[in-house]
């Protein structure tokens, strides 16, 4: 067994400990240095109390640099403390407590910044990221209200971005103004006084220029006019209407005219995404003094080459023109600078990761058994695809290597992944490792399951069938085994399953998420199938990670993604493509049917099965939850059975089913016992039913066009020409138009980047799920800026792979903030 590390530990804390915990006793922060500290000495652990403890610790989700130094110096404690228990091999024996927590803290140097480097002032940045309490003028209650907002910082306050701006940039004179126009006048206050419209108290001021008069109310507002002294040059900036003939400018911005730069008037005008208590002017007022202070003081951290390449302008004159514009060619170019900042980082991110858990743990090279790897495919009824095999070789290139492999492999539904899947699980099993195949839904594993089961009976024989354990003769010298675990498995069979994996006794294990739960330990997993990988968090990925050595990890999607999307929100991952149909596939004939014509469906759906195929209806989505999709499901079931289709025998398959109960119903509809299956969209992934003809699909404009892809790709599986009838009652537009695309596109990636531009990326993926940090001046729609952001990265790292040259220490401590928000976001 390999020895754990103490040593560096130790000399790190040490360090730490004499610099005031000041976050600075490595490069790239004590954060990184504890995960990958973490990352090495985490498989080394085979005491099941002493792991548990070493989880609690936390030191892969680890947020040091937002603590405290008094709150580091506890942790940094709790560590040593750990490892001492660790290195006396005893559990229970009470911890000895280090001599070095134990000298007193040094305060002064407690203050020092994260990463020293010449071009960074420390003073400033300590300021940078001071409390917004400590700007003039801003109270506890202001600053509480800005708390929700998340601004706590005058950093935050610098990005805390307008949503918009007003156009109050042109000038114009009294005689030039037009109904119905935002204008912008400089003028003198002739007069103001309070008047009563409708009752309310309000201002009524009359100013003008050379050219003429105009009128200026403000409603409801009375104390205006004691502030507008006649004489006074101001700028107005408003809608003018027209009212009893005459000109009115309607609670128009007003600022006067003498008092430095406008801040309300006469310019692109901020708008800000304000909650309650929080006044545009006052907060428009507020930011523009902390911009003009402050923005100077942010050390531009992108690399002049990446800067003048890229044509982007310095940071603090992009903060600056993010908040107030001189034009909007300015206010665009801020955009862009901010925008590749994000995705620029979030790249960096992304390959710092992959780069870390590359080097910090050794991945298990698999030896390729080629005559196992030809003989199991010499027993498939087919051969594969000139795309399978392609990716199938990137596949065994990858496990070979002493690197993890993290590999995403994209194949439109029955492209013929999962028997590529099962080749290289069935290549790890024979080099000795354990293996597992995660999937979304119970029904999926169930049916990974049947279907591994299939292809490997063609390979050697059931010699023993006991509740989810299957064990296979002829495969390998010794018996195969492979297990089903999900949800459903009962408490018994489980303790069961989970004791045969721990003894090594499970080849390959098939399941839900249950997999990842903690009481599956593994004793040598060395690879993992991740099926619907879009499913999946970052957090459960790397959940599965721990759980062996380092295993290689293989995640399928059905969803196609496109490209550049993929590489930003799985930046970690390596990509594998199948972009070709197994031959014989036909295009499913699609129809988006009006409302009027829902018998003309009905009708079709009898002609089929009379012909002997069968049909799916999905019901209509109903978002709030499973059980009430579940029992609008039950509904239209009987709506169906009964009133529409009284003679064809019917099926019913919802999420709430237990998962007996759906496999049931799934092997019935599946051995033809069904003619017509009803179902909530629960069946949008993977089932397999080739004599399945019609996809029937209730308000389709409530689907992205991936998902309606999706249930599409479930027909069509057979030699019998297939269907796909959409119906809607009132599509919303971009609803008919997702409609219409769908009856004529039949290529998937197609059909992801339309959904992309229909959609935006938050519904494409759901945000949370991908891990993604919250993008305020990035649109993933962007293509172009996203490619231009991941390719400065790749060059970035291709030049200085672990950013150790000084002319990058900037950038290192931006990328340290960025992704340590984001974790505490994430946890
Ligand atoms: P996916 O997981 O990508 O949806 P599957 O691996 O489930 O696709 O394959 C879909 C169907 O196509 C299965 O019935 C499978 O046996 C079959 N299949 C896979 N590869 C080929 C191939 N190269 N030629 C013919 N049929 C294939
Ligand atoms: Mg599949």
């Amino acid at each position: 067994m390999p020895v754990i590390d103490f040593e560096s530990l130790r000399k790190i804390l040490e360090l730490e400990h004499k610099k005031g915990y000041s976050d600075s006793a490595v490069i790239g922060g004590m954060d990184k240095f504890f995960r990958q500290w973490a990352d090495k000495t985490v498989t080394q652990i085979t005491d099941r109390s002493l792991l548990a403890k070493f989880h609690k610790l936390y030191l892969r989700d680890n947020k040091y640099a937002a603590l405290s130094p008094e709150q580091r110096q506890a942790w940094v404690k709790t560590i040593l403390d750990f490892a001492a228990l660790l290195e006396s091999g005893k559990p229970e024996k009470p911890a000895p407590v280090r001599e070095i927590t134990a000298k007193p803290l040094k305060t002064p140097s407690a203050k020092t910044p994260v990463v020293k480097s010449p071009a960074a002032k420390s003073a400033s940045i300590q300021s940078l990221d001071a409390s917004i309490t400590t700007i003039k003028g801003i109270s506890t209650s202001f600053a509480l209200k800005f708390g929700k907002l998340n601004v706590r910082t005058i950093r935050d306050l610098l990005y805390f971005f307008p949503g918009r701006h007003l156009d109050y940039s042109k000038m114009k004179t009294v005689s030039q103004l037009q109904e119905g126009q935002e204008e912008t006048i400089v003028a003198n206050v002739w007069e103001a006084k309070i008047t009563m419209p409708g009752g309310r108290r309000s201002t009524e001021v009359i100013v003008g220029d050379e050219t003429g008069n105009v009128r200026a109310m403000w409603f409801n507002n009375p104390w205006l006019a004691k502030i507008l002294t006649p004489n006074m040059k101001i700028v107005l900036s408003g809608k003018v209407r027209l009212f009893n003939g005459r000109f009115v400018f309607e609670s128009p911005e007003w600022e006067p005219m003498e008092e430095g730069d406008l801040i309300h008037t006469g310019r692109l005008v901020p708008v800000y995404p304000l909650t309650e208590g929080l006044h545009q002017r006052q907060t428009r007022k507020m930011i523009k003094g902390v911009v003009d202070l402050w923005a100077g003081q942010l050390t531009d951290f992108l690399p002049n080459e990446v800067k003048s390449r890229c044509q982007l302008i310095a940071l603090p004159q992009a903060i600056s023109q993010a908040h107030y514009p001189d034009n909007i060619d300015l206010k665009d170019k801020a955009r862009v600078r901010l925008a590749f900042d994000e995705l620029f980082l979030l790249q960096l991110g992304v390959l710092s990761k992959k780069r870390d858990w590359q080097e910090s743990q050794p991945g298990t090279p698999i030896k390729i058994n080629e005559k196992l790897l030809d003989t199991f495919l010499q027993s498939l009824p087919f051969t594969l695809t000139r795309a399978q095999q392609k990716v199938l070789n990137e596949i065994l290139e990858d496990m070979q290597k002493p690197i993890a492999m993290s590999r995403l492999l994209q194949g439109e539904v029955g492209s013929g992944k999962t028997v590529v899947a099962t080749a290289a699980l069935l290549l790890a099993v024979a080099d000795g490792y354990q293996t597992a195949l995660m999937a979304p839904t119970e029904i999926l594993a169930e049916q990974h399951f049947a279907t591994i089961h299939k292809l490997l009976s063609g390979l050697g024989h059931l010699q023993k069938q006991q509740d989810h354990l299957y064990i296979y003769s002829g495969i390998l010298p010794r018996p195969v085994t492979i297990a089903l675990l999900i949800g459903a498995t009962t408490a018994k069979t489980k303790r069961e399953i989970h004791q045969l994996i721990v003894n090594g006794e499970i080849d390959i294990v098939i399941g839900t998420h249950a997999i990842i739960q903690k009481e599956v330990e593994f004793r040598h997993l060395g690879f993992v199938v991740v099926d619907e990988q879009h499913r999946f968090g970052v957090a459960q990925r790397s959940t599965l990670r721990q759980k062996g050595t380092n295993p290689h990890v293989l995640a399928m999607t059905a969803t196609p993604i496109p490209r550049t999307l993929a590489l930003t929100i799985y930046g970690d991952l390596d990509l594998s493509v199948i972009d070709e149909l197994p031959p014989g596939r036909q295009l499913i004939k699609t129809k988006w049917l009006q409302p009027n014509e829902r018998e003309r469906a009905y009708n079709f759906i009898r002609k089929q099965v009379a012909e002997g195929h069968q049909a799916f209806i999905i019901c209509p989505l109903i978002e709030e939850s499973e059980t009430i999709q579940a029992r609008a499901a039950v509904a239209e079931y009987e709506h169906l059975s009964q009133e529409v289709f009284p003679n064809l025998k019917m099926g019913l398959l919802h999420g709430r089913m237990a998962s007996k109960d759906k496999e049931k119903v799934m092997q019935q509809f599946h051995d033809k016992e069904l003619d017509i299956l009803v179902s909530t969209p629960v069946i949008e992934v993977g089932i397999d039913v080739p004599n399945a003809t019609v996809m029937m699909v209730e308000s389709a404009d409530r689907f992205g066009l991936s998902q309606l892809h999706q249930f599409r790709g479930r027909v069509g599986r057979g030699p019998a020409q297939s269907y796909c009838i959409l119906l809607s009652p009132n599509p919303s537009e971009v609803g008919q138009e997702r409609l219409s695309v769908i009856e004529t596109v039949f290529n998937g990636f197609k059909l992801a980047e339309e959904d992309l531009r229909l959609r935006g990326p938050g519904e494409f993926f759901g945000t949370r799920q991908s891990g993604l940090p919250d993008l305020r001046m990035a649109k993933l729609s962007d293509v172009a800026l996203l490619e231009l952001a991941r390719r400065e990265a790749e060059r970035l790292f291709t030049q200085d792979r672990h950013l150790k040259n000084p002319e990058h220490a900037l950038l290192v401590k931006e990328l340290a903030r960025v992704w340590t928000t984001e974790i505490e976001e994430l946890s």
